[in-house]
């Protein structure tokens, strides 16, 4: 088995993230081709320019339907699968509200109440339309907003990993700003860091995977503080203010990264108890839970080693 001193890193920033490629080859031109795959699915489904296969389908709410590549229409229909399911956290329709809070952007503020009640009501999952046959995509109402942003980076991260195959390489990790994925097995398998919430590069511990995608949703990634109250971006579609529980952090353990992406944002609708309970039906995927009690609570761990670091935090096996 290679071992892991020949291990090579390959960064760039994408997306308004970093990214971090690690191979088992110096292939600069591997790496390349690699961002490139990246940034041209960036530019399909951003919502952060006014252009994009994404922002077609936006601009033309409530007047006519947008048709769009194979891969933009499946992930929308995946995002929303994922949004109707019984009491879901997350809703693909999410976007008035992530436009109007700002959360992680410039002029970031609390809208006031009367702005998000008038809001939710052009945010309902149902609202978007989709035709299989022109494979095209409607919002029925003006203002409707899609944003993909819970769900596109682990789409992406998948793709890359499949590319990468494709490529010949059976070792390799993509980190694309927290959704990790990883391919083949390397010496003692990847040793991927549990973040210590609100501690820039402090771990809580490190999970050894193998072919698994790691991907964690914490309230520390962004937010704003007003009036000594911390907003973080991943909102409530019921509400439409950020979700508020006993959550810092989730991360999901998956084959597919595009389920840790939905089932993060699940999860920390669901809060520890029932998403456990959830859980308990999906053995083919792990969430680790990290409480604002400084608590670690797996939900299981069959697809993961956990080792935790000495730092103020203890581990709850499983509640279930
Ligand atoms: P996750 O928890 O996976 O998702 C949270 C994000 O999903 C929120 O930021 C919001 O966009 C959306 N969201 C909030 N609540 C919900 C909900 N209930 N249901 C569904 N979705 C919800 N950032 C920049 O700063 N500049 C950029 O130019 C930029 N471009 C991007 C382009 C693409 C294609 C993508 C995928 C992301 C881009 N981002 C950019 C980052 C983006 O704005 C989000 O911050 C990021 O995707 C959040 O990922 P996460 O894993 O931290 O959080
Ligand atoms: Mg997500």
């Amino acid at each position: 088995m290679p071992s892991a001193s020949r291990v090579y890193s390959y960064s760039a920033v994408l997306m308004g993230s970093p990214i971090l490629l690690k191979l088992f080859s110096h292939d600069e031109a591997l790496a390349s081709r690699v961002f490139r795959l990246i940034k041209q699915y960036e530019d399909l489904l951003t919502v952060n320019r006014a252009q994009s296969q994404v922002m077609d389908i936006n601009h033309a709410a409530g007047r006519h339907p947008v048709t769009v590549s194979q891969p933009v229409f499946e992930l929308i229909r995946c995002a929303k699968t994922a949004s109707l399911y019984p009491g879901s956290a997350f809703n693909l329709a999410i976007g008035p509200l992530v436009k109007r809070w700002k959360i992680g952007f410039k002029g970031d503020t609390v809208p006031p109440a009367d702005d998000i009640a008038s809001l939710l009501s052009i945010t309902r999952p149902e609202d978007v339309l989709l035709d299989e046959a022109n494979s095209s995509v409607l919002l029925a109402k003006a203002g409707m907003e899609i944003d993909l942003g819970a769900i596109a980076k682990g789409y992406i991260a998948d793709r890359v990993r499949d590319y990468l195959r494709k490529e010949g390489a059976d070792l390799g990790l993509i980190n694309l700003g927290g959704n990790i994925q990883t391919l083949g097995s390397p010496e003692g398998g990847w040793s991927v860091g549990l973040k210590k919430p609100f501690a820039a590069d402090e771990l809580i511990g490190t999970m050894d995977v193998e072919n698994m995608s790691v991907v964690t949703s914490g309230t520390y990634e962004r937010y704003f503080e007003q009036d000594g109250k911390r907003y973080h971006h991943i909102l409530d579609p019921r509400t439409g203010y950020p979700l508020d529980n006993e959550l810092d952090s989730v991360t999901i353990v998956s084959k597919n990264s595009i389920d840790g992406d939905i089932w993060t944002t699940l999860m920390f609708g669901m809060g520890v108890e029932k998403g456990c309970a959830a859980l308990r039906a999906r053995p083919d995927i792990e969430a680790i839970f990290v409480t604002k009690a400084k608590e670690v609570i797996f939900s299981s761990s069959h697809l993961f080693r956990f080792t935790l670091l000495d730092n103020g935090y203890r581990v709850t096996d499983s509640i279930a």
